[in-house]
């Protein structure tokens, strides 16, 4: 050792790779295991782990406490809720079969499947997940999965678990419930029926808007060892930092959710009230038209909240150029994301479901007036009055019409 030259010296002198990692000295926070590849001790024998695009203690970690929070067996981390949901469709999916999707789901979401699956003869059936007549009607021979979201993004258009749920175990095929939305504090899509729970853990899991993630739940160890090759081909696994950084976001997840819920629904009925607001969806406002499905399959009603403006796109324009102006407080920022404990709006039309055919868009009811509110963690006084602020600078910039 001691005559090790300098280069030397300076690579292995902390703790030579063929020393195993202290197992847990007593931190008290999972480490971050920031490491490409684990030394094997002879040839066919491996630690466990072998090269952390297969898997990652640090990885491994979140993954159990995902598992353990959703009462499912098997977790898997990913890059990205869209690494997620690539992987799991590349798991299930092979040319000349059919998925059956929620007609409203996340941007991401169908344009993977028009512009990426479809090119491989996967065929991809939208329809509305709340009517299982509509579901029953689209499901064939060649179906290998139903994918639906609920609440869906950005509508908040939920889907009937539970019937789905019938219907999957009926026909023999999985049922994949993208959860990202509410996460396991207020839903849990097995309890109806799901055997794939998806998450965008970037969103109210993270909660902090520090890092982008995914994760799948499994209740069938076949699919989670068949999906977690496809993560070691493709290379959709999550990083160890990243896991890290969820893995902190995560211990106030079940705190978070309640008082997002609180917010959004004080905010939901004060929206309801104002003149230049033409509707409001909110899963736990008494005029929501699925308001009893949401009662039954959902513990609050979440932190999202949309609502059309009058006026169209001038006046969501105006709305958010007051909205995020710095001499106005600058309280709430237009930005793609959600879930987090700062309060964010998002324009749809033009921004996380821009992709989509005009007229899709509008049949969706994602019109240009809508909005998606993601509330914080903020005061709901001082929110209320950032949006009134900015409601009041629309009719300078359009004609309101009620
Ligand atoms: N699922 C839902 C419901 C989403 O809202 C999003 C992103 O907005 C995704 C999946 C994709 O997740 P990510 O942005 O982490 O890839």
């Amino acid at each position: 050792m001691t005559n090790q030259a300098f280069a030397t010296r300076a690579l292995h002198g902390g703790r030579p790779a063929s020393t195993p990692a202290p197992t847990n000295p007593g931190a008290v926070v999972t480490p971050i295991f920031q490491t490409t590849t684990y030394a094997q001790p002879r040839l066919g024998k491996d630690r466990r782990f072998t090269y952390s695009r297969a898997s990652n203690p640090t990885v491994s970690a979140l993954e159990a406490t995902l598992a353990r929070l959703e009462g499912l067996p098997h977790a898997l981390a990913f890059s990205s809720g869209m690494g997620a949901i690539t992987t799991l469709l590349l798991t299930v999916l092979g040319a000349g079969d059919r998925v059956v999707v929620s007609r409203v789901v996340y941007g991401g979401t169908t344009r993977l499947l028009h512009e990426v699956l479809a090119r491989f003869g996967v065929e991809a059936v939208f329809v509305d997940t709340a009517d299982p007549v509509a579901v029953e009607a689209a499901l064939s021979p060649n179906t290998r999965l139903i994918l639906a979201e609920s609440p869906g993004n950005p509508t908040l258009e939920l889907a009937d678990l539970a019937a789905l749920g019938e219907l999957a175990q009926r026909w023999g095929i999985p049922l994949a419930v993208d959860n990202t939305f509410l996460t396991a504090a207020l839903q849990r899509p097995a309890e109806f029926g799901a055997s794939v729970v998806i998450y965008s853990t970037t969103k109210f899991i993270e909660g902090h808007n520090a890092a982008v993630g995914g994760a799948l739940l499994f209740a069938d160890g076949d699919l989670a060892r068949r999906a977690e090759r496809v993560r070691k081909t493709a290379g959709t696994i999550q990083t160890p930092w990243n896991a890290w950084l969820t893995l902190q976001g995560v211990k106030t997840l079940h705190l978070r959710l309640q008082q997002h819920s609180a917010n959004a629904l004080e905010l939901a009925r004060w929206l309801e009230g104002r003149p230049e607001v033409e509707r409001v969806a909110y899963p736990f406002l008494e005029s929501f038209p699925q308001v009893a499905l949401a009662r039954r399959q959902q513990g609050a009603g979440g932190g999202l909240v949309s609502f059309a403006l009058r006026g169209g796109l001038a006046a969501a324009r105006a709305f958010i150029a007051r909205l995020g102006d710095p001499g106005h407080g600058g309280l709430i920022q237009a930005a793609e994301n959600l879930g987090a404990v700062e309060t964010l709006i998002t324009h749809p039309a033009t921004m996380t479901h821009g992709d989509l055919a005009p007229a899709r868009r509008r049949a969706l009811g994602i019109t240009e007036g809508l909005l998606r509110l993601s509330v914080g963690l903020e005061d709901p006084t001082d929110l209320k009055r950032a949006l009134a602020d900015a409601l009041e600078a629309i009719p300078a910039a359009v004609e309101v019409t009620p």
